[in-house]
């Protein structure tokens, strides 16, 4: 497995790649590596001839009362992970490459963003479009890997590569739980003993919901206001639940009429949680 720190560096190894007719796949990261992201590797193996996996904890994702300092950082153990994974190459920049001091960009996706985590974490999404589409540019993959644990995300890279061209498949894979029904996340390693056994709460209130309102598509707003309790009564803060169409993620307050997932956001002591499940 080849590291590259440099985008030239990064730039040479999928060039020779492509020459030779292979097919490259990128999956994105922030690092602090799990089995969520080992999924994306996987399916990008099973697609790709050649895997390209990038770690670069993104500052400008994280708004200024968050959680950038604190973040997981462990390079040597997320680049044994990848080297075990069949990972070809690893491109690990330094802020300074992505973001030179003079750096004045920014990518903004309109619409899809402005709900959800959009509503509640300023500038995160447009951190979020801008590294991606710099980390599309810099490596020219033949599909790209998103978990559906970030939905919202993984609609606003589709998003913005249809709309601006950029010649990529958009892969979604399915989000990988702990067996109590958790989802995966590197900042599951925030929760105490006792916030670690409440969490699975919220991965139960969602898959109830989707199941009730499958059942009767006209309940969501009464579905929605008896699992916040839920949630609450089990020690949840909570930020967001609501229902959404998949495509368009525009919002669904009565019925739903076409195909829909339910999404929460939830704080458990100081650390943010996010979910979400399709609906039938
Ligand atoms: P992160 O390192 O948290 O920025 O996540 C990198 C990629 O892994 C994103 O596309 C996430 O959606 C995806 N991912 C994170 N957690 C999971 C999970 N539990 N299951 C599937 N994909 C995940």
């Amino acid at each position: 497995m080849d590291i590259a720190r440099s985008i030239a560096d990064l730039r040479r190894h999928v060039a020779l790649w492509r020459k030779a007719g292979e097919r490259v796949g990128l999956v994105p990261t922030m690092g602090a590596l799990h089995q969520g992201h080992l999924a994306l590797v996987r399916a990008a193996r099973s697609e790709c001839d050649r895997v390209v996996a990038s770690i670069f904890v993104n500052p400008k994702q994280f708004a200024p009362s968050e959680d950038l300092a604190s973040y997981p950082r462990r390079e040597t153990a997320d680049l044994d992970v990848l080297r075990a994974a069949g990972v070809d190459l690893v491109f690990v920049p330094a802020t300074a490459e992505i973001y030179p001091p003079d750096f004045s960009t920014v990518v903004q996706v309109s619409g899809l963003t402005t709900g959800l985590c959009g509503a509640h974490r300023a500038g995160h999404f447009d951190g979020v479009a801008t590294v991606v589409t710099k980390l599309l540019i810099q490596s020219l993959p033949d599909a790209a890997y998103f978990g559906e644990k970030d939905y919202q995300q993984l609609m606003v890279v589709r998003r913005l590569a249809r709309d601006l061209d950029i010649p990529v498949r958009i892969a979604g894979v399915p989000t990988i739980r702990e067996p109590d029904g958790l989802a995966l996340s590197s900042r599951n390693a925030y929760l105490s003993q006792e916030e670690r056994r409440i969490a699975p709460g919220l991965a139960r209130v969602l898959r109830s919901v989707a199941a009730a309102i499958a059942r009767e598509p006209a309940a969501v707003a009464g579905e929605i206001a008896r699992s916040v309790a839920e949630l609450k009564n089990a020690g949840f803060a909570v930020e967001y639940l609501e229902v959404r169409d998949a495509e368009t993620l525009t919002p669904v307050v009565t019925e739903v009429t076409a195909p829909a997932r339910v999404f929460a956001a939830v704080h458990l002591g100081r650390t943010r949680l996010i979910d979400n499940m399709p609906i039938g």
